[in-house]
């Protein structure tokens, strides 16, 4: 019923579900010959009689011997993920079984699938682009609300429509521009050069808004990098602890004692903070110290946000003025936190309350805590996280689009300087070739076997 006769694709079996053990396991399997090898193993009912997206109780055999009850679901290609035959076996979540049921799979005549295979073939047989497969394994990965919604968002074609849209205006000027060519001498021009280059203009536009969107959608993908800055014995380690809810920092009475950068993340209302703890940005002549300050001043240039804590019990407001003076002229976010509410200097505590968004706050009794989290989610501006606008997430979309721009650059370039339309062809062709790359239109094996061997087997 199912079996495309001469077809040379292997089918290929793997664990889809987490290694180790669980309540069920997903064994799945993709290829012509899917349910003929499952049947072959199956006792219950005859599944190459059984109609598509229909789920069969019954036994796997290694021979005579039942090996786990199963339930088996069908699906007939191209009703299914890669477009093929695929079952899916529902087993007892144990390692054992697992590698028992995917052994006498092998033997009925199919191999263990490679990292991304499937997702490979749903791309190969049309299921989606280049650009949703990706955004397959953003989906898998994605550990946030926030990445979850940007990797849904692209999986579900946002990313790839725009891309599509521009590229097949752009393909249509490519091929009038090339039947001028063909006419050779005549002195004829299909393809207005004004026209085309308000194309080229918008399409700038959309790509620039594209390239811009990567930082958004990195720090979606990986998290907001933030640094808690202070001197020694600020509590910036009490901080941290209290915002983990847990002890991975060491806290200490001595000054200096947080020397190491350590990195934890929270969430915060579905936005990933990968916290930065560091040892202060005091100068110090301890040179353990020093290194820590160092990598402290390198790690805040690489934050996105730096929670600044001021000492309202030991500091003093000479200081704490020239570190805000400092922290202004770095041009990153900052939230300013007065810790030790509880022992303060009322002059310092003055000073600190004039800075705009300053929070007060008792790191060791988690006093204010809330008001501060509100105040870190209140810095990244939340709209763009909402659904709808298309973030780029992914470097290689990215270096891409980076690319499409330059060679769109230089069409505009040559439409000033009144090139001939072969030259000009050339231009606009490898700009199509660019975005071409990005959802697949255009692709090499070595891309291929480079965007899925990043994939997880099974997947
Ligand atoms: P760090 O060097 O900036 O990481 O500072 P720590 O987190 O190690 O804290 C230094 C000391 O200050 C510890 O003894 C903490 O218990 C104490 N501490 C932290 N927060 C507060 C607070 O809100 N009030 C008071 N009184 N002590 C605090």
């Amino acid at each position: 019923m199912s079996q495309h006769i001469g077809s040379t694709e292997d089918t290929i079996v793997a664990l889809s579900t987490a290694p180790g053990v669980g309540a069920i396991a997903v064994i799945r399997l993709s290829g012509d010959d899917a349910i003929k090898i499952c049947n072959s193993v199956f006792k219950g009912k005859d599944l190459e009689k059984q109609a598509t997206h229909t789920l069969h109780f019954g036994t796997i055999r290694d021979g005579e011997k039942v090996i786990d009850e199963v339930v088996v679901s069908l699906f007939v290609g191209p009703k299914s993920f890669t477009k093929e035959n695929v079952v899916e076996i529902s087993c007892h979540g144990s390692p054992f079984i697992v590698k028992q049921i995917i052994k006498v799979l092998l033997a009925a005549g199919s191999r263990l699938a490679l990292p991304g295979e499937f997702t490979k073939r749903a791309f190969l047989n049309g299921q989606f682009d280049l650009a949703q497969a990706e955004a397959v394994a953003d989906l898998i990965n994605s550990d946030s609300a926030a990445s979850h919604e940007a990797a849904l968002n692209q999986m579900r074609g946002g990313f790839s429509e725009q891309i599509r849209q521009l590229r097949e205006e752009l393909i249509h000027f490519a091929s009038m521009i090339e039947l001028e060519l063909d006419f050779g001498e005549e002195d004829v021009e299909f393809a207005d050069r004004d026209d085309l280059k308000q194309l080229i203009n918008n399409l700038l536009k959309v790509i620039n808004a594209l390239i811009e969107s990567f930082d958004l959608g990195n720090v979606i993908k990986n998290g907001v990098p933030t640094v808690i800055a202070g001197k020694p014995n600020a509590g910036k380690s009490t901080l941290l602890n209290a915002l983990l809810n847990e002890e991975r920092a060491i806290v200490s009475d001595i000054a200096g004692t947080t020397r190491d950068v350590i990195e934890d993340e929270i969430n915060l209302g579905g936005i990933t903070f990968r916290f930065i703890d560091t040892a202060g940005i005091r100068e110090t002549e301890d040179t353990i110290e020093k290194i820590g300050v160092e990598r402290t001043q390198a790690q805040m240039k690489k934050a996105s946000l730096i929670i600044y804590m001021i000492d309202l019990a030991n500091d003093n407001v000479v200081d704490f003025n020239r570190d805000i003076n400092k922290l202004e002229n770095m041009g990153i976010p900052f939230i300013v936190v007065g810790n030790k509410i509880d022992k303060a200097q009322p002059e310092l505590k003055a000073a600190v309350e004039t800075v705009k968004g300053s929070i007060l706050i008792a790191a060791n009794t988690k006093e204010n805590l809330d008001a501060l989290k509100d105040r870190i989610l209140e810095e990244v501006n939340l709209d763009n996280f909402k659904s709808g606008n298309t973030i780029v997430t992914n470097i290689r979309h990215y270096d891409n689009l980076l690319k499409t721009r330059n060679a769109l650059q230089d069409v505009l370039n040559g439409l000033g300087n009144n090139i001939t339309g072969d030259f000009l062809a050339m231009d606009i062709r490898q700009s199509l070739h660019y975005l071409g790359e990005i959802t697949g239109e255009i692709t090499t094996d070595d891309l291929l076997a480079n965007i899925f061997s990043k994939f997880c087997i099974g997947k």
